[in-house]
């Protein structure tokens, strides 16, 4: 059994999306007065509060407000479980000597929204056998008309209710039994400069554009970009200021667009990495890759990093595998990242397997035994014939231990994002 995410998007009518909006705000409340509690515990009796102690308070504080009552006890707990969290993330940042960055007091505009653990507690999702659209019954909302469908259609687990922007969603997790159907073909995949990766097969190569979709939205976020600069200097020069200068109607406006618009290029990309990952998993049997991090770290700075267009294909790149690995596991093929510190791609030849140190900027590769082919290509193919090393004569799941023993992403039955987090 594994567990995958669903977003419905939810069309709440008036009176529901007030009641929604206050539901978001009782929640804000809450977690500001339970940092607080736990602030003052600390301060005034060096004392650490334990999630268990603030749901025994939260037990008492329903009793004393009508505000905390009108809200499901769960998910108040959920709220709670989040700063539980937040704390414990802090203190593991605090002991591994990294930047702790203590929980925070948030104003309502950075409270995204609230949990439930429990199906049937708080929440109930109605939908036809396919998962397809339907309605979320929410308490002290109603009946609220929902958009969407699973992959793979399951039983509900937990929820989220989120606002993004204007708009309203449930992100939900089901428990379910992803099936896809692999490929049969054998190839190495390397990441591009000018294009997002090269793909090689014993038959050839083929590379995989950007998508010029996603490079359009980046040139109109450029532009606005640039538009929202100048009104802030005209604002800051007509007002005498440099900081907290009015906005005015049409630069609130334009903010408004460039917040739009960098939803739009995530959920571009989003699409790309999903589409690509489940097109190759359906053409392959076997792919070799690159470790990312490795090459990122050797690459820091210089060309490689260049652009916004690079910083944003290059967030893909942990996405993508991670979704390649998991959608490899659902139908039985081998996605194997090569260690790439012993391999080297780019400075192996994939005919012969001389070594040689390439600067970045050089991007073919010749070598003396003759191979002539792109740096992009070389490097796929030595990822190609390392990858079917790998594979001769085991099976999938074997195999993915033997590469990369305790890797996290082995397990298929890790989900694909964040679960809305259980109560202990
Ligand atoms: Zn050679």
């Amino acid at each position: 059994m594994a567990q995958r995410k669903v977003t419905y998007r939810l069309y709440p009518t008036g009176a529901q999306l007030s009641a929604l909006e206050h539901q978001r705000w009782v929640h804000c409340l809450m977690w500001n007065e339970a940092l607080a509690e736990r602030r003052r515990a600390w301060g005034e009796r060096r004392k650490s509060l334990k999630f268990s102690d603030q749901c025994k308070r939260l037990t008492e504080w329903r009793r004393q407000s009508k505000l905390l009552r009108g809200i499901n006890a769960q998910s108040g707990q959920v709220t709670l479980k989040r700063l539980d969290l937040a704390f414990q993330h802090f203190f593991r940042r605090v002991k591994n000597g990294e930047t702790p960055g203590f929980p925070r007091f948030k104003p309502l505009h950075r409270f995204k929204g609230w949990g439930y653990k429990t199906h049937g507690d708080g929440w109930r999702l109605i939908t036809n056998e396919r998962m397809k659209h339907g309605t979320l019954r929410l308490s002290g909302v109603g009946k609220v008309a929902i958009r969407g469908k699973p992959r793979t259609p399951g039983t509900p687990k937990t929820c989220e209710v989120i606002r993004r922007g204007r708009r309203w969603y449930a992100s939900i997790t089901l428990d379910c039994v992803p099936e896809r159907q692999r490929g049969d073909k054998l190839g190495g995949l390397d990441w591009g400069l000018e294009t997002f990766a090269t793909v090689a097969t014993p038959a050839g190569t083929e590379t995989i554009d950007n998508p010029c979709y996603l490079a359009r939205t980046l040139d109109e976020i450029r532009r606005l970009q640039r538009d929202i600069s100048r009104k802030e200097e005209a604002a800051k020069k007509a007002f005498g200021k440099t900081r907290r200068f009015p906005v005015s109607n049409r630069l609130q406006r334009a903010y408004e667009r460039l917040r739009g618009l960098h939803r739009k290029v995530a959920n571009q990309r989003h699409d790309f990495v999903h589409q690509t990952t489940a097109r190759l998993v359906g053409e392959f049997a076997v792919l070799g890759l690159e470790a990312l991090n490795i090459r990122n770290m050797t690459a820091s700075g210089g060309q490689y990093k260049k652009g916004l267009n690079r910083s944003i294909l290059d967030a893909a790149g942990g996405a993508f595998h991670q979704r390649l690995g998991y959608k490899a596991a659902e139908a039985g093929a081998w996605a194997i990242e090569a260690p790439t510190r012993q391999i080297k791609p780019s400075q192996t030849c994939h005919a012969c397997g001389r070594q040689e140190k390439k600067p970045l900027a050089q991007r073919r590769h010749e070598c003396p035994c003759g191979a002539s082919c792109s740096r992009d290509e070389n490097a796929a193919r030595v990822l190609m014939s390392w990858a079917e090393r790998q594979v001769s004569g085991r099976e999938p799941a074997e195999a993915w231990r033997v590469v990369r023993p305790n890797h996290p992403s082995d397990d298929p039955a890790r989900p694909e994002k964040r679960e809305t987090h259980a109560i202990a």
